[in-house]
């Protein structure tokens, strides 16, 4: 076998002689360099997949390992924070939910001890074997739980608007007793005048009292009259607004004069037994657009 090399070294091309033997040992060393560099390949495949370790490819590979293990650590820190917000946020709107709902409690007269809004409801039931929650659904979760939050939010607000309407409304009405202290002495409706002793309709209810027990607005309004009067000897008269105006009679002392304004429950005037009396008592009305009405059924007393 002959093998000629060419080079530009080289006035002209050299001629090597090979022979059978020469050739054998020339396959046999291809052969083993072609062994060598699949060996190395193959080795090189098994660390990738086979987990054997050399130094700088572990190196490269934990250092490749470490930059997607950061990336998930802080797209993870970014979901949290997500969450941690919004956790937060609905914090906060259960702290307004609490107000809200003890607010409309108490609007509604419903007793504190009754609906607890610091206590947590109770809640159970037989364990099952259940899956463990991943991050997405648990942002999920707490996606609706925000959503459900809002709606009774709006809900609670609505019911708390239309609650106080109805309570400014009962407060206009001549509900509150105008004396605390004393005995219910005569009915509304007819009977015997104690001074003619003839049928007469009694337009009120009256209460027996000491002179000087207070007399109290039976609910805020303004008032509309203070002064002697032959019959009711001090009167005093409350305009509610909605047509309904309480009056009250035979007072020792008015304490308020027309135009002032008054809230329910305050003192107007002490109890007496001025103008037709037989002695000291309040005689108290309740008119409605001028008609006089019992006024038991405002005061919830027995009628
Ligand atoms: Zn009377």
């Amino acid at each position: 076998m002959n093998i000629i090399f060419v080079s530009s070294r080289f006035t002209k091309a050299r001629t090597l002689c090979v022979d059978r033997c020469q050739t054998g040992v020339l396959l046999a060393g291809g052969l083993m360099l072609f062994i060598l560099m699949s060996g190395l390949f193959g080795y090189l495949i098994l660390f990738q997949f086979g987990g054997l370790q050399v130094p700088l490819v572990q190196k490269l590979l934990i250092s490749s390992q470490q930059t997607e293990t950061a990336k998930n650590r802080e797209a993870m820190q970014q979901r949290l924070s997500a969450m941690a917000i919004k956790v937060g946020e609905m914090q906060a709107q259960v702290m307004r939910l609490e107000a809200l709902g003890e607010r409309v409690a108490k609007v509604a007269g419903i007793k504190k001890e009754e609906i607890n809004f610091d206590r947590k409801p109770g809640r159970g039931g037989m364990f099952k074997p259940g899956e463990s929650v991943s991050l997405g659904d648990f942002e999920g979760e707490l996606s609706k739980l925000a959503r459900v939050l809002d709606d009774r939010t709006d809900h609670l607000a609505v019911l708390d608007a239309m609650l106080s309407r109805e309570s400014v409304r009962r407060a206009a009405l001549p509900t509150a007793s105008p004396i605390s202290i004393g005995f219910f002495s005569s009915n509304y409706g007819w009977r015997l005048d104690p001074f003619t002793g003839q049928r007469a309709m009694h337009e009120g209810v009256d209460f027996v009292a000491e002179p000087g027990t207070p007399i109290k607005a039976a609910a805020g309004g303004i008032v509309i009259y203070s002064d002697y009067h032959p019959g009711y000897g001090n009167m005093l008269e409350v305009d509610h607004g909605n047509g309904l105006i309480s009056r009250y009679g035979h007072a020792s002392k008015r304490l308020v004069k027309e135009g002032d304004v008054v809230l329910r429950g305050q003192k107007i005037g002490e109890v007496g037994s001025t103008g037709r009396s037989t002695g000291p008592h309040l005689h108290f009305e309740v008119l409605l657009n001028g008609t006089p009405q019992n006024p038991t059924r405002y005061l919830n007393l027995p009628g």
